[in-house]
């Protein structure tokens, strides 16, 4: 990790705590906190970036004033769903995410998929600083693996022969979609 925006003090605009470990893993040296009392608006962009930036707003609108707000919005594209359902993936999987998937390509050879990430973080000037991150792979005939969260326990990264869940926490904090588009925000605060 290099210097680029070191020390700097963010709020994540989540309602995820997953997400609050994966970017204190991201971003050691800044220092985090997840937003408080957060009642988030509809995510109803027709992109992640919108997303992104409707959580990210919203922080900006209601929390601490003297802090950067973060916010990603991610998802899954998976070929044989037409590469749905991408930005209508939580609405989609309805917190039944390996069930929901496994079910949608039961009897179906072509497994192909991506996770996507986009970042936004947004200055106390409001300046916008954006990041983004994609992670090919397959997913799984069956569940495997006990870290991450989410689709983790079927994603199998391109590549790699394990899911996402058995590679683990240290493995995401390196590679996943939310990793690369971390290091690309990272670029822009050069
Ligand atoms: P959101 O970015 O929190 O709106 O997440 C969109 C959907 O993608 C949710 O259903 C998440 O569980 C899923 N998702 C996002 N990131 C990951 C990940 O790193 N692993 C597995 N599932 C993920």
């Amino acid at each position: 990790m290099d210097g680029a925006g070191a020390g700097l003090r963010a709020t994540v605009c989540s309602a995820n705590p997953h997400k609050l470990a994966e970017f204190e893993a991201l971003f050691p040296d800044w220092e985090l906190e997840l937003l408080a009392n957060a009642d988030f608006p509809e995510e109803d962009g027709l992109t992640y970036l919108d997303n992104a930036r409707i959580k990210a707003r919203y922080g900006r609108l209601v929390g601490p004033r003297d802090r950067w707000m973060l916010a990603d919005d991610s998802g899954i594209e998976v070929a044989a769903l037409g590469e749905g359902p991408g930005v209508q993936t939580a609405r989609w999987a309805e917190g039944r995410h390996v069930e929901k998937l496994l079910a949608a390509l039961d009897g179906e050879a072509d497994r192909r998929a991506q996770y996507v990430c986009e970042l936004v973080a947004l200055s106390p000037e409001h300046e916008e600083r954006r990041g983004s991150g994609v992670l090919p792979g397959t997913i799984a005939i069956a569940p495997a693996g006990s870290e991450g969260f989410g689709f983790d326990p079927v994603f199998v990264p391109r590549g790699r022969d394990r899911t996402v869940a058995e590679l683990g926490d240290a493995w995401k904090g390196e590679h996943s979609h939310r990793a690369i588009a971390a290091r690309s925000l990272r670029d822009t605060l050069r």
